[in-house]
Order: structure tokens, then sequence, then C-alpha cells
């Protein structure tokens, strides 16, 4: 009986114990269900785990459901340099892909500037771009450059140099600073080595003197003068659609010039110089590396009706349609300020169909749809 009472009072506590654990498993077990399931809330909007968790730590879960997906908090709520503070900020502010955006963001708040203007910062550079510029000084008017599209954070001190010096106005002077203008021409320059169709060569982008463009081939000899003339593949096969294209309605185009090499560039100059002089040079003919002759994607082009090709009715056929074979008059009278070149009726340049149709369409110049698209 002994034995059997002793046994007896032993269970009990052990039930007892067995009893409480159960419970407080359950309820971590319903604690932990909830956990998931609110995190599974914030996920289902679009917050990643991480940022999730550090929202239910912060107690912040309501307000950021009531705000839905958000690409900036999401950022945020994973930064280790999240700010409370700044919280309704993050959710007004426009994300970028940027490193460390949080961290800036917070450094722009404490200069003092608005979230709209925070959110015009992010959008005109990269990561390092906006590092540097949060360093500097608040700039007090930011929409003086920065309401046009492609304006650079990185140079506001170019910007503000170039319309001090010049009077120019805003969109002048972040269209001349953005493509180099405000160095010196030939002097002061970017070297281009890769071969594109929309690529950009003028006196602030040089070849250099081995560039060769790809798939440089021999023009045939019915779309050319009495000269051997290449040019690239891509150029030379959208000319011979076009060139039938003008046949069929009754005009007549020839290539006068096409591919220069950097040697031929060198030789042409050189004859211009003694036949007429370095100012004549500096004014009509690009120095070697610095033409488009030297893409295969520039031609010279003639008239088989007229000597002089601005007279012929050729040229005219050429300003109506030469966009829809994807070239484009690259030397207008209205661009002589920005290509810095005098009208040249002949020359034009293959650029594609999609940016030929635009620049004909908007009357711009090649450098203008570079500036605004292709930088
Ligand atoms: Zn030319």
């Amino acid at each position: 009986m002994i034995v059997r009472k002793r046994k007896l009072k032993l269970k009990r506590p052990i039930i007892v114990i067995f009893k409480m654990l159960g419970i407080v498993l359950g309820l971590i077990l319903i604690l932990l269900c909830f956990y998931f399931y609110q995190i599974h809330d914030l996920e289902k909007i679009g917050y990643s785990r991480e940022a999730s968790k550090n929202i239910l730590l912060s107690g912040k879960k309501d307000y950021i459901i009531g705000l839905g997906d958000n690409k900036l908090l999401n950022a945020a709520f994973e930064s280790s340099d999240y700010d409370e503070n700044n919280l309704d900020s993050y959710a007004k502010i426009e994300y970028q892909e940027q490193k460390n955006i949080i961290r800036n963001i917070n450094t722009l708040i404490k200069k003092g500037y608005s979230n709209s203007d925070i959110s015009t910062i992010l959008s005109h550079g990269n990561d390092e771009d906006v590092t540097l510029f949060a360093k500097r000084d608040k700039v007090k008017y930011l929409e003086e450059f920065y309401s046009i599209s492609y304006a650079k954070l990185k140079y506001y001190d170019r910007y503000l140099s170039y319309s001090r010096e010049t009077g120019e106005d805003e969109e002048t002077t972040v269209l001349f600073v953005n493509l180099g203008m405000d160095k010196e021409a030939y002097k002061d320059y970017n070297l281009v080595d890769k071969f594109s169709v929309d690529m950009l060569v003028n006196k602030y982008n040089s070849l250099s003197s081995d560039f060769e463009p790809e798939g440089l081939v021999e023009i045939e000899s019915k779309y050319r003068n009495d000269e051997i003339q290449r040019g690239s593949k891509v150029a030379v096969d959208a000319f011979k659609e076009m060139y039938n294209a003008a046949a069929k309605e009754g005009y007549g185009l020839v290539i006068n010039s096409g591919y220069r090499s950097y040697h031929d560039q060198e030789e042409l100059c050189d004859e211009y110089r003694f036949w007429y002089g370095d100012s004549y040079v500096d004014k009509y003919v690009s120095l070697p590396g610095f033409s488009e002759h030297q893409t295969g994607l520039a031609f010279d082009i003639g008239s088989t009706s007229s000597n002089i090709f601005a007279d012929s009715k050729e040229y005219q056929w050429m300003v109506d349609n030469a966009h829809k074979y994807g070239f484009i008059l690259r030397f207008s009278k209205n661009g002589q300020a920005i290509t810095g070149f005098r009208s040249e009726p002949w020359h034009y340049r293959y650029v594609g169909k999609d940016i030929a149709s635009y620049i004909h369409e908007h009357g711009i110049t090649f450098e203008e749809y570079y500036a605004e698209f292709l930088m």
C-alpha cells in the first residue's frame, strides 16, 4: 500500500508540469502562428521577409498596411540606417535603386531639403553622385537646373560656372555642359572606342587612330561615285533600301564619301589646310579622330540631277524621307550652335529608324537627342 501511495504522489506533479508545458507550448504556437500571419500580411502586399520582421518590431504595421506597397519603405525597414523620425518622408519620397538611399535621405533631411527636393535629387544621379551631393551645403534653387529631366547632379558646379560665364539659360547650360561643350573643343574630349549605331562623334568625342567600324564593307558601284567607297554594313544596307525607294519615285542618290579612316581624314585636313588655310579647316573640316566618317555610319550624299545637292530635288526628298530609313541630316542650319558645324546639306548619318524618326519629328540635333536619352 505504501509503495502504491508513493507512486501516486510522484505522478501528480509530473502531470501538472506536463499540463503547464502543454499550455505554454500551445501559447507559443498560437503566438508564432499570429506572428507569421502578420508577416504574411506584409509579405502579401510586397514587403520582404526582413523588412516585414522589422516593421513588426517597430510597431508600425498598421501604418504600413495603410500605405500599402512602397519600395522606399521596404528599403528603409531593411536598412540599418532606418530612422523612425523620417518615416513619413520615406513614405513620400520617390524610390531609386541606390545602395545608400536611406542614409542619403537622412542626410538630406537634416540639411533641410523637402521631400520633393529629395525625390528630385535622387532622380538626377546614381548612388555615388547623391552621396557626394548630400555632403555639400544646401542648394537653394534646386529647380534652377534640376527641373530639366536630364540634368546631372555631378555637373552642378559646371552648370553654375557655365551659366555665370555665358549668361545662357538653364536649358542651354545643362545641354552644353552634359555634352562637354563647356570645355575646349578638340582638346578636352572623351575617347569613344565602342562601335554602335547611336555612337556620338563630334568635337568633344573622339575616336582613336586605330578605330574601325563594325562590318566595314565596300559599297557596290551602283550606289556611289567613281571612287571606291566603304561603310558599315548596317548603314550601307539602310542606304540601299533608301536608294531603291528614292529610285522608284524617280530620284537618283549617290554616295560621294563614306568611311574615312583616321589616316584618310589626316590627309584631307592637310589638303584643305594647304589650299584654304587653318581657319577654313577649323570651321569646316573635322580633325582626324573627330569625323563621323570614321564610324562608317556617315555618308556625303549627292544627286544625279544636280551638281549642287542643296538645289536638287533629291535633297528635298532626303529632308522629307531619310528618317524612314534611319538617316538624319546631321548638320542642319538650325543646329549650328550645338553641332559646331555650318550647315552641310549633303552629310547624312545613320542612327537607326527609331532615333532618326524621333529627331526628324522633334526637329532637334543628334547631340540634343544624345544628351536627353543616351547619357
Ligand atoms: Zn560628311
